[in-house]
């Protein structure tokens, strides 16, 4: 494989590390939490997107949450699941990235988050992009910069 070079890193997009919307799990504004939890539990992840019938992000929804939501004084009040909206119970101040944005700019961006949701100009979910794909990328650079200057050689840096 191709030596990754500083100038390709940086001159990566957003859009060439996102995972597409098809394949993003999400669930919508009015499905109640019992909805929710359901495809957060089968899809194993903690927190996703939440869209509403047009497709525009209108914010995320998390277990803990919805946990949070249900948890009464001394149990949780599963029953409450289906009487609860996704709208009522959602994170809705979400930082967000366009396709356009540097790899820089993203790089920042995942520090404190785990994912963020990539929209158009109008605010329609194109996809996400994790702090996985990112770290994939830097630590294919840095081990290349390691493996062809192992003594130190910064020229490339
Ligand atoms: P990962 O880095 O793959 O563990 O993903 C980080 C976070 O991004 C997960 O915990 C989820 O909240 C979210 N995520 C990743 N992939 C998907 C997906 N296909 N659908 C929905 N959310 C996802």
């Amino acid at each position: 494989m191709a030596k990754l070079e500083l100038q390709e890193l940086t001159a990566i997009t957003v859009e060439d590390l996102m995972i597409e919307s098809e394949k993003v799990a999400h669930v919508q504004l009015n499905n109640p939490l019992e909805h929710a939890l359901l495809v957060l539990v089968k899809s194993g992840y903690s927190v996703i997107p939440v869209l509403d019938h047009t497709y525009r992000l209108k914010g995320m929804i998390s277990k803990t949450a919805i946990l949070n939501e249900v948890l009464g004084m001394e149990r949780f009040e599963m029953e409450k699941l289906s009487e609860i909206k996704v709208s009522e119970t959602m994170l809705t101040d979400v930082p967000v990235l366009k396709k356009s944005d540097s790899f820089l700019t993203a790089l920042k961006a995942v520090v404190n988050q785990a994912f963020l949701c990539v929209l158009d100009e109008e605010g329609y979910f194109e996809g996400i992009l994790t702090r996985r794909a990112i770290l994939k990328k830097m630590n294919r650079y840095l081990h290349e910069q390691v493996h062809y200057h192992p003594t130190g050689d910064k020229t490339n840096v």
